[in-house]
């Protein structure tokens, strides 16, 4: 459950998962990289859909990333989001991993107009639970949109 949104259900960390999502529950992002070729990837898989390998490991990140797209929802799809009222849904691009990583998330801490393709933004992290958290992201501030 989650405690920032009463009623959300929050993640459901598998074996390839958990790493993420507890991670994220300590405050940091990490993301999965292959140790055969050393493609950065999301989300956690057991193979590497670069190279086949098995072999990977957690990697530490800035949690600096660039908003690549996103929408607002208007109708909450859970009753546990109708808090937020209007809310978006952001496909962050991580900055500085080896080959494209995205994260589907969600902006905060800005107005409705602020949010635009190219934004800089920046990692925290929203509690959800059993010592996991969902990373979220806000405008890195004084940073012009690219
Ligand atoms: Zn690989």
């Amino acid at each position: 459950m989650s405690e920032a949104m009463p009623g959300l259900p929050g993640p459901r960390p598998d074996p390839t998962s958990e790493g993420y999502w507890l991670a994220a529950g300590r405050g940091a992002l990490v993301v999965q990289r292959c140790a055969a070729c050393g493609v950065d990837r999301h989300p956690p898989t057991e193979v590497c859909y670069a190279c086949g390998s098995l072999d990977w490991s957690w990697e530490p990140h800035s949690g600096l990333a660039t908003v690549y797209s996103y929408t607002w929802v208007e109708r909450p799809i859970h009753p546990g989001l109708a808090a937020l009222g209007s809310y978006n849904t952001t496909v962050v691009e991580l900055d500085g991993t080896n080959g494209v990583v995205r994260i589907l998330s969600r902006i905060t801490d800005l107005e409705r107009e602020e949010l635009v393709v190219g934004l800089p933004v920046e990692v925290h992290f929203d509690p959800a639970g059993d010592g996991v958290a969902l990373p979220v992201f806000r405008p890195q501030r004084g940073v012009p949109a690219a």
